[in-house]
């Protein structure tokens, strides 16, 4: 009987063993250096550590990273930047930067090189967080533009981000069937880093969504690791506890695909370094390699024209015909495919493409695939960045000075005085006031300044998260303001941070209204809002505001941007309504 239930094991077993070796994909090949072409320096992006939802702490990641071969590591916990970054330092000598994720209304943002700890918690629209990441002295990079997931998904496309995930392979394993997902668990502990590679896609909706943008605007595109070492990750719920099942490895991760700096010079200066290593993926001046396929990968793209030349990242100024030079180490069998403005313009089946074109704005991208027959269809092994030749993209129109403004007409109290909350309407404040959470303060006084007067708004920001708590500054919106499409109005507060601007109109269930959120700082500026950039709080709402069932406008101070149980003042007055 025992000696039967033995040999029924040793089939299942061989049976087992079949099964995964006809799995198994096929090993990274192992390429010649091409001496020619010099060793870049090569890092990853977006990590996650115990800070957040990974499984391992910095040093754990910096000891994978090394045995992978990687010299940087951009790490990218999740938070609001309020924490201030940890300096730059190498571990096990690599060199880790300190970055962050940041949850918007409309997907994750990556915020890399910040100067320090943000002045209030970036967070809201995704056009702000952007907009305050570059005030700050960081980069934006959208995150995983095709997870699965709505909430994490990047979303808007017309913010000014820096830089794009062309590749997040958190978003890439978690897209597989199961069935896909048992056969990778059943070779991954035979082949880690090409169990992960096999399950990486070509993501052409956001190379096309990429391709599309570079006809406007500078745009870097790299992959991100989003590396949790963590089979459950908790971007729904970032700072949950880490999962038990460390997997895939931080080191499998690093070995899957890594970015590659051509230029960058690294000292043993770690601030220098990272000033170096940031300078370069800001500038674009980088590829992405897919090394669970082929490795080391060796690549340059230049462009001539005349006497100038340019990598990529780069201007290009046009003087005569432009020339592209692609070389690489790939294998035999690789195809070369050389991208401009988004249309395919030439592919050559060998390791360097040499491409001459008349003289023409625009840009030009490389794309290198291992197996001709599959190219364009299968995973690239190499992406650049673009080279732009000739004329800077074309970036919109330029900004309109508006032609007609008037005062806002409202009974806007003139001469100095307050109002506590509470106090009830008096004719000679006519729909002004405050509203508040009832855990919050706020004191209204209309006070002297730069000659006309002032609103000034003192607020307390009290309770808890859960009380989503508020202080608002309130006046009718008037009938003057169906005829116009900007309002402006003079603002600063005593420190920087942001309010919301919202048009309020009743509903029977409360209010619906919509928002513009505006950064204020201590130097007095006019604020000018296009009623069209004002976007509905709640979703399923009317797209643009219906002016003529807005009742009052609010400046309001909430936890979206202000610390729980801050306190501070701000300066409102000007008001105009302009076309
Ligand atoms: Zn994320
Ligand atoms: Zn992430």
């Amino acid at each position: 009987m025992r000696i039967v239930r033995r040999r029924w094991l040793l089939l299942v077993l061989v049976v087992a063993l079949a099964v995964i070796s006809l799995l198994l994909p096929p090993r990274a090949r192992t390429l010649d250096e091409a001496g020619a072409i010099g060793a870049p320096v090569r890092g990853t992006i977006h990590v996650h550590t115990r800070r957040s939802d990974g499984s391992g702490t910095i040093d754990d990641v910096a000891s994978a990273a090394a045995r992978a071969g990687l010299r940087f590591v951009v790490f990218s916990d999740h938070g609001d930047a309020t924490r201030t970054p940890q300096p730059p330092a190498y571990r096990h000598g690599v060199l880790c930067i300190d970055a962050i994720e940041i949850a918007t209304f409309a997907g994750h943002v990556l915020a890399i090189g910040l100067d320090g700890a943000a002045p209030y918690p970036l967070g809201g629209e995704p056009r702000d967080v952007i907009d305050d990441v570059a005030r700050l002295g960081g980069m934006a990079v959208a995150a995983h533009p095709t997870s699965s997931k709505p909430a994490l998904r990047w979303q808007d496309w017309s913010s000014r981000f820096d830089g794009l995930e062309w590749l997040n392979a958190d978003s890439e394993w978690r897209d597989e069937r199961p069935l896909t997902l048992l056969g990778a668990l059943l070779t991954y502990p035979f082949r880690r880093a090409e169990t992960l590679t096999s399950l990486l896609d070509r993501p052409g909706d956001v190379l096309a969504r990429w391709d599309q943008l570079l006809r406007t605007r500078h745009v870097v595109g790299l992959a991100g690791a989003d590396a949790h070492a963590s089979l459950v990750n908790g971007e729904d719920n970032p700072y949950s506890d880490r999962s038990p099942i460390a997997l895939p490895a931080y080191e499998q991760s690093f070995r899957t695909f890594s970015v590659s700096l051509p230029n960058a010079l690294l000292s043993g200066d770690a601030a220098a370094d990272a000033r170096s290593v940031v300078r370069e993926l800001r500038g674009g001046r980088l590829y992405t390699s897919i090394d669970g396929l082929a490795h080391p990968a060796r690549f340059s793209i230049i462009a001539r024209s005349g006497a100038h030349q340019a990598g990529a990242g780069d201007q290009l100024p046009l003087s005569g015909p432009v020339t592209i030079d692609v070389r690489t180490n790939a294998p035999a069998g690789a195809r070369i495919v050389l991208i401009r403005n988004g249309q395919v313009v030439t592919t050559e089946d060998a390791p360097t493409l040499t491409f001459t074109g008349e003289q023409a704005s625009g840009y030009y991208r490389a794309e290198v695939y291992l197996r001709a027959a599959t190219a364009e269809r299968s995973i690239p092994w190499i992406v650049s960045n673009p080279i732009y030749v000739g004329d800077p993209p074309h970036e919109g129109p330029p900004f309109r000075p508006a032609a007609e403004s008037i005062r806002y007409r409202g009974a806007m109290p003139d001469t100095a005085r307050r109002r506590d909350d509470g106090v009830p309407d008096s004719d000679e404040w006519q729909g002004w006031g405050i509203e508040l959470h009832e855990k919050s303060k706020g004191v209204l006084d209309v006070v002297p300044g730069n000659g006309q007067t002032r609103l000034l708004l003192q607020y307390v920001l009290g309770g808890t998260k859960g009380d989503s708590p508020y202080v608002a500054l309130g006046m009718p919106a008037g009938p003057d303001v169906q005829a116009f499409d900007h309002l402006a109005f003079k603002g600063r507060a005593d420190r920087p941070m942001r309010i919301w601007v919202q048009f309020w109109r009743p509903v029977p269930t409360g209010n619906e209204y919509w928002r513009r959120s505006v950064y204020l700082d201590p130097v007095e500026r006019d604020i000018v809002i296009p009623f069209a950039e004002m976007l509905p709080s709640a979703p399923g709402t009317a797209r643009a505001a219906p002016l003529s069932t807005i009742v009052s406008i609010m400046f309001v101070v909430d936890s979206v941007h202000t610390p729980l149980g801050a306190k501070g003042q701000l300066w409102i007055g000007d008001i105009r309504y302009q076309r």
